[in-house]
């Protein structure tokens, strides 16, 4: 988990990769689900559909189906989820059910620094590009081979937009970090991308040596 600007994305694709973990990514769950013929392959499609974000019962459903899907025991990166308290909680219960735990890494970053990230992060301007460029990349040019788009900012990224992904962070996520705060391991998100994934190695190295001893 982390403030918008922490590089919670780009760190989740590197983990999950570096540890074999398979990633639960709240949009691509949905439209996964959409696609299925089955009584909750039909309910989601049905809040989709309506543009609305499913309630917390049928979110954990969706969690339930797939870990379901995955083998004994492999362990899973969720990116996008819980959003809320509610649905921690929920989370919390399923995996005690079926004797897992979770933990949760957290990128620590400061809110001034996160506002001057996510006010000044970029993407490549190219429609078949679209490449995304984090504020400390200093070129006005896309550094893909063969692409030399110009770099722009997101249409969606406007104070107001920032503000409220801001906000949403400090009402929904705050509390899950409060009430689990025995299972957080922190992560000074300040640094470079590469720091950054550093640390989180560092955090988790102690739970994947148990998982493979
Ligand atoms: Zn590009």
């Amino acid at each position: 988990m982390g403030i918008q600007g922490s590089g919670k994305g780009t760190a989740a694709n590197k983990v999950a990769e570096e540890l074999g973990l398979e990633t639960l990514e709240s949009g691509a769950m949905v439209r996964a689900l959409c696609q299925e013929d089955s009584e909750l392959g039909r309910t989601v499609k049905a809040y989709s559909e309506a543009g609305k974000l499913a309630p917390d019962d049928v979110v954990i459903k969706m969690v339930e189906d797939f870990m379901s899907k995955q083998k004994p025991g492999q362990p899973i990166l969720f990116d996008g989820f819980p959003r809320n308290l509610d649905q921690a909680e929920m989370l919390n219960d399923l995996l005690e059910s079926l004797h897992q735990q979770f933990i949760i890494v957290l990128l620590e970053l400061d809110e001034e620094t996160a506002l001057f990230r996510a006010e000044n992060r970029r993407i490549c301007s190219n429609k078949a590009c679209r490449k995304p460029f984090p504020a400390t990349y200093e070129s006005d040019k896309c550094d893909e081979p063969e692409c030399d788009g110009k770099l722009i900012r997101r249409k969606d990224d406007t104070s107001e937009a920032i503000a409220v992904r801001f906000e949403a962070f400090k009402k929904q996520t705050l509390p899950i970090i409060e009430a689990y705060e025995d299972k957080v391991l922190r992560v000074d998100a300040n640094g470079t991308p590469e720091e950054v994934l550093a640390g989180i190695f560092e955090q988790l190295q102690p739970y994947f040596q148990q998982v493979s001893e």
